[in-house]
């Protein structure tokens, strides 16, 4: 065995759950490996160059209201570029009636949030007061309220049916049965802060992380096929020794690799890319199709958000499908073609269609019920984190990841340790 491969803890996986638990035990003086599949950082948040156009792994959006991302992430360096505040709501109409000349829904956007209020006085205008009323309530919840509320299915809320499209889009759910602590926790980040994306694409997040780590600390193309308390089996290297193993694989390997745990369903996201020759007419915001059962949930000009995303003046085009079972997928992309032709005012016969990301497993479903601090702690030595142990989003990542490593750092005493200025491994601790 390499000397190399000898390690304190090792973090299987480097997606957000694996580098933010990897961060946490650098921190405090622990020698971490990271061992990883793929090639390289991020696991479902990825982004790929096709043609020169930057394609995401699906419509991924950072919420910086989020108390992990805030905490853990240097946005000023993701040079991050918003969507404009709330979502527009698709109708019969082409949305360019919507954003620019005001003839349509526009929902979620605080800033207008106040006038609506107010115009609950105003006859016919008791629908447009309710959302407002119940957005303004949702952003303002404090999180221990949230959690401490009794929990149902968000259809089942007491929500105003107008908000269905938003909640649906947010939530990657067309039936609105995820739990309704979820989304209060969804549309309170959404509400509070920017969504936005890093103008290098959603990698730029996990590549942060990734950089910041000691240099060496993940190996990639490394597969480990099992794991005890004190080593791991890798496809690569054979048997590596260990003190301590953090499984922060997808769901699905968790299960695999540590049997006891269970499975949860997940939602099926399919995300399609089209290139148009010029942008149609829509403001850079997330809209949401309000069209039932319309084949999409919602879209956006990337490059009118990001115009990054674009290698010349073409626009870029991203629009999600919820639930497809990915079979024919030259179909589907005819018929999202048509939605969005509608949806945009455009004709599309010239765009051309650039990428399509199937992902079965994207998202474990939240159930009412879900307890958002799942344990970590399989036993002393073997911990479990990533966002089936907290909540399907970057957020739930990155939080587990942290829960799982503090868990790791009290069984090695490394969190007195540290403070006494002792690595765990027996060496001085380096300084802060
Ligand atoms: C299409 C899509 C859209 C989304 N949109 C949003 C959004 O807008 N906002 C939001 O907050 N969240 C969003 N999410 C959710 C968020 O991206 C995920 O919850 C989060 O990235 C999950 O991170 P993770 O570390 O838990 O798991 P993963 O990202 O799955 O990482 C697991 C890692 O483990 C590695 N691995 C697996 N098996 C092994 C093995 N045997 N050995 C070594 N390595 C292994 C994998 O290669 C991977 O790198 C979206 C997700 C998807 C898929």
């Amino acid at each position: 065995m390499a000397e190399a491969h000898r390690t304190d803890v090792i973090v299987v996986g480097a997606g957000l759950a694996g580098l933010s638990a990897a961060h946490r035990l650098a921190a405090a003086g622990v020698d971490v490996t990271v061992l990883e599949a793929g090639p390289r950082p991020g696991g479902r948040v990825r982004t790929d160059s096709v043609d020169g156009f930057l394609v995401d792994n699906g419509l991924q959006h950072l919420a910086t209201a989020y108390p992990q991302v805030a905490a853990r992430l240097d946005l000023a360096r993701l040079d991050l570029r918003s969507f404009a505040p709330g979502v527009q709501v698709a109708g019969d109409g082409p949305v360019a009636a919507v954003g620019r000349r005001g003839g349509g829904r526009r929902i979620g956007d605080v800033r207008r949030m106040r006038g609506a209020i107010g115009a609950l006085r105003t006859p016919g205008n008791a629908d447009r007061a309710r959302v407002a009323a119940a957005l303004g309530r949702a952003s303002a919840l404090p999180v221990p309220r949230i959690l401490a509320a009794p929990d149902v299915a968000v259809a089942e809320a007491g929500w105003p049916p107008a908000l269905r499209p938003l909640l649906t889009a947010l939530l990657h759910d067309t039936e609105l049965t995820s739990s309704r602590r979820f989304a209060d926790l969804v549309l309170r980040s959404y509400l509070r802060g920017r969504a936005a994306v890093p103008a290098l694409g959603m990698a730029a997040v996990p590549q942060q992380l990734a950089g910041a780590l000691p240099s060496g600390t993940i190996r990639y193309g490394v597969r480990v096929t099992a794991i005890a308390t004190d080593r791991v089996t890798t496809d690569v290297d054979g048997e590596i020794p260990t003190r301590a193993v953090i499984v922060a694989t997808d769901p699905t390997t968790a299960v695999n690799l540590l049997p006891g745990l269970r499975r949860p369903a997940f939602r099926r996201l399919t995300t399609l890319w089209h290139i148009a020759p010029t942008a149609p007419p829509a403001e850079p915001v997330l809209i949401v199709d309000s069209d039932d059962p319309g084949p999409l949930t919602h879209t956006v000009v990337m490059s009118e958000v990001a115009p990054s995303y674009s290698p010349d003046r073409r626009a870029l085009v991203c629009s999600t499908v919820l639930d497809h079972d990915g079979t024919d997928p030259g179909k589907l992309e005819i018929v999202v073609r048509e939605r969005i032709s509608a949806i945009y005012g455009a004709a599309t016969r010239d765009w051309s269609h650039l990428a399509t990301r199937h992902l079965p497993e994207a998202l474990p479903v939240v159930e009412p019920g879900h307890n958002f601090r799942r344990p970590v702690r399989v036993l002393a030595g073997l911990y479990v984190c990533g966002d089936h142990r907290d909540s399907s989003s970057v957020q739930g990542a990155l939080a587990s990841g942290r829960r799982a490593a503090r868990s790791a750092l009290a069984d090695l005493g490394a969190l007195t340790a540290f403070a006494a200025g002792v690595r765990p491994g027996g060496g001085k601790a380096p300084a802060a």
